[in-house]
């Protein structure tokens, strides 16, 4: 584990990603930059979002935190992850691959440090979205716990 590891960053990377996913269509984030104080995503996608969604995906993700979500995992073969998720990221070589999953907002391989409950997270709030060259970029903040 990285000694700058952001349990609580990470976490709402994973909420975030879902969110966008089902309101977007976009497919989880390309590339993430994960900070103690602030963090960034960057999705492909077609256009930028409008405020209005922006203030409907935070919406989405701080009604999630406050349902306090456990957060677990489950290990699973190679075999039933690959027809279920996008293992593009995955090292090979491989048998058993670990899903974190966020209640029942979100399930997706990784093998990263993730907080035990929503609760953890704190109020989730987007600081900016920007869009450029078919790159749709979020940051955020959390609020304190
Ligand atoms: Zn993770």
């Amino acid at each position: 584990m990285a000694k700058d590891y952001q349990p609580r960053m990470h976490s709402a990377e994973h909420m975030l990603n879902a969110a966008m996913d089902r309101k977007f269509k976009c497919g989880r984030c390309f590339s993430a930059h994960i900070n103690k104080k602030k963090s960034k995503c960057d999705y492909k996608y077609k256009r930028g979002m409008t405020d209005e969604e922006a203030r409907e995906i935070e919406m989405t993700l701080n009604a999630a935190i406050s349902a306090n979500l456990a957060v677990t995992e489950d290990l699973i073969t190679l075999e039933e992850a690959e027809e279920r998720f996008n293992l593009e990221r995955l090292p090979e070589e491989v048998d058993s691959v670990r899903i974190i999953k966020i209640g029942d907002f979100d399930a997706c391989p990784c093998i990263g440090e993730h907080v035990d409950s929503t609760s953890e997270i704190g109020e989730f709030n987007m600081v900016s979205h920007s869009y450029e060259d078919g790159i749709l970029r979020i940051r955020y903040k959390l609020g304190a716990v």
